[in-house]
């Protein structure tokens, strides 16, 4: 058995882990490109603000963002990494009174972005019981990952983030398998990356399966039993999932939540909230 060493850093809290857009610059809304879609009204370059950010950096349009045509705001998901760079890397110093820095805050807000997303995901494998033989591994990914975000400005900034993901990938991917092999009568064979859009899955015993990657847009799962699924990086927009069941569904995040349809009959893993999209519950008819 391994012991940890006790004198290490305490393992970041996932409450840690979750937007809290009162203590952020409103990062997202100026860091990130948008695109005029079905997602977005508007196009908008990266590193300028959004004409809907208010001065005091809350959305001007935040609980009408749906009708107005901003739906791709409502589904995104920084895993508190706006907090993170706003109040720790920067301490506190926003981008409009220090606009010499601006451009490398938002260069650094999707580095931030990544090792947080990071971080949710080892932190959700150490509590999964048949990856115990991995949890030290998995402790020290997640150190490393914690020391990485606590980095100065432009140190994150120059972060080559895809090789340090790369490296905790594999480990993720077989906490995920021992984890999947407990599930009885699972389906073994594999559909990572399948190309499931529009997929008629209502009421399937997805249980255990390995969805990794998979399209899943507009995919109906309404009723599908997806308990201990495989789910990171699945594509879920529009896919229903009314009345299906998430109960420990693996590596699932809230954006991908988000941007699936559901209602209040859909079970959740713990970690997760239901959407204020979602329909009211009730099983749905054909
Ligand atoms: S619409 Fe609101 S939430 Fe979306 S980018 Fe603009 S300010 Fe941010």
């Amino acid at each position: 058995m391994h012991h940890d060493d006790p004198t290490a850093l305490p393992l970041v809290e996932r409450g840690a882990l979750r937007a809290d857009c009162a203590k952020c610059f409103g990062l997202c809304c100026v860091a990130l490109t948008l695109t005029a879609s079905a997602d977005f009204a508007i196009n908008k370059d990266a590193g300028t603000p959004c004409p809907n950010l208010a001065d005091d950096f809350r959305c001007g349009i935040h609980t009408r963002l749906r009708p107005e045509g901003f739906s791709g705001c409502t589904v995104y998901d920084c895993f508190g990494a706006g907090q993170k760079v706003s109040q720790d890397t920067y301490g506190g110093r926003d981008w409009r009174s220090d606009p010499d820095t601006a451009q490398q805050m938002f260069q650094v807000f999707p580095v931030m972005r990544q090792l947080h997303e990071l971080l949710w995901y080892l932190t959700e494998a150490l509590t999964l019981p048949a990856a115990e033989p991995l949890h030290p591994d998995l402790r020290e990914a997640l150190r490393t990952t914690e020391r990485l975000t606590g980095l100065p400005a432009g140190e994150l900034a120059e972060l080559d983030v895809s090789a340090h993901r790369d490296s905790v990938a594999g480990l993720l991917l077989r906490a995920g398998e021992l984890e999947r092999a407990t599930v009885p009568r699972r389906r073994k064979r594999s559909q990572r990356g399948a190309d499931l859009i529009g997929a008629r899955l209502r009421g399937a015993d997805l249980r255990g399966a390995e969805l990794r990657g998979a399209y899943l847009i507009a995919a109906d799962l309404r009723g599908a039993d997806l308990r201990r699924a495989e789910l990171i990086g699945a594509d879920f927009r529009d896919a229903d999932l009314s009345d299906a069941d998430l109960t420990g569904a693996l590596f699932l995040t809230q954006a991908q939540l988000n941007a699936a349809k559901g209602n209040t009959a859909t079970k959740l893993p713990d970690s997760l909230t239901r959407p204020a999209h979602w329909s009211p519950g009730g099983p749905t008819s054909a």
